[in-house]
């Protein structure tokens, strides 16, 4: 049943002043951030922190997801000048920690991944000290695809679950559980020296139950980050919210999934998948 907005989900909002100045960047560089363009709730605070998740490989999605606003299609472009404009654009915004996330690209035969590479590469290259993490699609279960990403050492294996197994068939309909889990146990199998992460969004319908269900998955392929964060509809078009998660019970699913072993999980309403990222490498490293 969707209800208003309660209270607790109104806090938060950019100010004008920094969504604006973020914005004339990314023009003149004609790149797009998703902290801009979902008009994230955490920017003032990641830009402050010195984190901004980027958008490559286009704005046309092959899939179909039905939480998700990014337009569906076949795209036909490929800008081959985007990975070092990103990591141009992460020198003028002195950033500490990039998300690099795309949308997904069956129709490449390497799915994306040598983009990505060549991302990473460039961000390393002109931004000493920095940390990357990639979010990444499921590579349609492409293992040479997923080395040629991890053969660039991202800092952060990003792959996000995104929801319950029960719930994929009308939420992410083109996307399979069991592989999505294969992807980020086959990265702690081949590079267990990067950290892997994934993110679920809760209020779709999802049970407890199931979420420590997912929970326990993630323990068992050794997953070092969980984040976990309120759906919220972009538009009309989307799922409808079917519940406002409490605070509380955030705070629960983080209580449990420490217990269960999980090195580091953010919960909360307003986490997003790249949320407080420099804390969970820092936490994690030490
Ligand atoms: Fe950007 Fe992610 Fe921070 Fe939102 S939470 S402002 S999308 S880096
Ligand atoms: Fe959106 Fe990603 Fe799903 Fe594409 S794969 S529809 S970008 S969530």
């Amino acid at each position: 049943m969707k209800t208003q907005k309660p209270e607790w989900l109104k806090a938060k909002a950019a100010t004008k002043d920094e969504y604006h100045k973020i914005q004339d960047l990314m023009e003149k560089l004609n790149l797009h951030t998703v902290c801009q363009e979902a008009n994230c709730p955490n920017l003032g605070e990641c830009f402050s922190k010195g984190t901004a998740t980027f958008m490559i490989l286009g704005d046309l999605c092959t899939r179909n997801c039905r939480f998700c606003a990014v337009q569906k299609g076949l795209p036909t472009y490929l800008d081959e000048q985007e990975p070092q404009m990103v990591a141009e654009a992460a020198q003028k915004m002195e950033l500490k920690h990039v998300v690099v996330t795309s949308v997904t690209r069956d129709d490449l035969a390497d799915n994306g991944a040598k983009h990505y590479a060549r991302t990473i590469e460039a961000l390393h290259h002109i931004n000493e000290g920095i940390t990357v993490e990639v979010l990444i699609p499921d590579l349609q279960g492409s293992e040479q695809d997923l080395i040629t990403i991890l053969e660039t050492s991202p800092e952060i294996l990003n792959h996000n679950l995104e929801t319950v197994p029960r719930l994929y068939e009308t939420v992410r309909p083109m996307a399979n559980y069991s592989r999505s889990l294969e992807l980020l146990k086959r990265v702690k199998q081949l590079r267990p020296d990067i950290l892997t992460k994934t993110g679920i969004m809760v209020g779709l319908g999802e049970t407890e139950d199931e979420v420590i269900q997912l929970m326990k998955d993630i323990v068992e392929i050794d997953c070092d980050i969980l984040t976990i964060g309120q759906y919220l509809q972009p538009s009309q078009q989307q799922l409808p919210v079917k519940t406002f998660v409490h605070p509380d019970q955030f705070k629960r699913y983080e209580t449990i999934g420490k217990k269960m072993g999980i090195p580091y999980v953010a919960s909360g309403p307003f986490v997003r998948s790249s949320y407080n990222a420099i804390e969970a490498i820092k936490k994690l490293r030490q």
